[in-house]
């Protein structure tokens, strides 16, 4: 299990500095934070901690088994970003 980034992220990147593991990406400072409406988690190396979701301000983050069905997807975009 991962935890997954939905498209109410708004690039805030607050979770991004919360992660222990740096799991969640782009940073702000990576040149291609620019061309991506949302930052992802790398389901490889989340060990599911919940620390980002506890900071979001836009619940745009869910246990990927506590996903809504019409978010499901936002699983494999977020596995995809990384491949
Ligand atoms: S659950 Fe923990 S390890 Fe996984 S992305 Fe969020 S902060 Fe990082």
């Amino acid at each position: 299990m991962a935890y997954v980034v939905t498209d109410a992220c708004v690039k805030d990147f607050v979770c991004v500095a919360e992660c222990a593991t740096s799991a969640i990406a782009p940073t702000a400072d990576d040149p291609r934070a620019g061309a991506v409406s949302q930052v992802y988690i790398n389901p490889d190396e989340c060990i599911d901690c919940g620390s980002c979701i506890a900071v979001c301000p836009q619940n745009a983050i869910y246990a990927e088994h506590e996903l809504p069905a019409d978010k499901a997807h936002f699983a494999e975009a977020n596995r995809a970003y990384f491949n």
